[in-house]
């Protein structure tokens, strides 16, 4: 876990989107520069020797921390997106959620076999999406080097969803 106070700029704000969920809003982290700046320099620091050549990020706040994480690192950046949003040939994956499934799509030749490929999201939960996306980039023989997230609901136990896809780390600063 990181030194800096990550967490006075996420805001819980309660029955959000529904009564009885708290909702985690990060915003005010990336409406801070000096908050951001070290949100994504700590998470590219982490994985700055890992030979990261692509950047996963799943619609829509995973394309706010991965393009500025790809741009650190050097890599490119891939957009995991609902579907029908991609304009080309797709790979797709499915997943559970606590009602119903959700499904991501990346462009099929978004990533060549031996890339080294790193998920990042804002907040992992139950970890289904992060895990789902991680499925989808083994699938197309990408190398899945790990997950980044700011915060991690540890309650929710996502690395056992995680653990489930492989066995690679993820990284949480919160
Ligand atoms: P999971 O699949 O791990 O249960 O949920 C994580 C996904 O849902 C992430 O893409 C994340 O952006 C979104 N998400 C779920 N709950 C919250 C929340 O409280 N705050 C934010 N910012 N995102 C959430």
């Amino acid at each position: 876990m990181a030194s800096f106070d990550y967490e006075s700029y996420i805001t819980d704000i309660p029955d959000y989107p529904e009564p009885g969920v708290v909702f985690k809003d990060i915003t005010p982290l990336f409406a801070d520069a000096e908050a951001m700046r070290r949100t994504v320099k700590d998470i590219a620091d982490h994985f700055r020797d890992a030979g990261v050549t692509k950047v996963v990020g799943p619609e829509a706040r995973g394309f706010m921390i991965g393009v500025p994480v790809a741009l650190e690192l050097g890599a490119g950046f891939i957009p995991a997106r609902k579907p029908g949003k991609l304009p080309r040939e797709t790979y797709a994956v499915s997943y559970e959620l606590e009602y119903g499934t959700d499904t991501l799509e990346i462009h099929r030749d978004a990533i060549q076999p031996g890339d080294r490929v790193l998920i990042v999201d804002d907040l992992i939960a139950t970890g289904g999406t992060a895990a789902a996306t991680g499925k989808l980039v083994q699938d197309v023989s990408g190398v899945l080097v790990g997950y980044a997230c700011i915060l991690e609901l540890t309650f929710l136990e996502p690395r056992k969803a995680l653990a489930a896809a492989g066995d690679q780390e993820l990284y949480s600063l919160v």
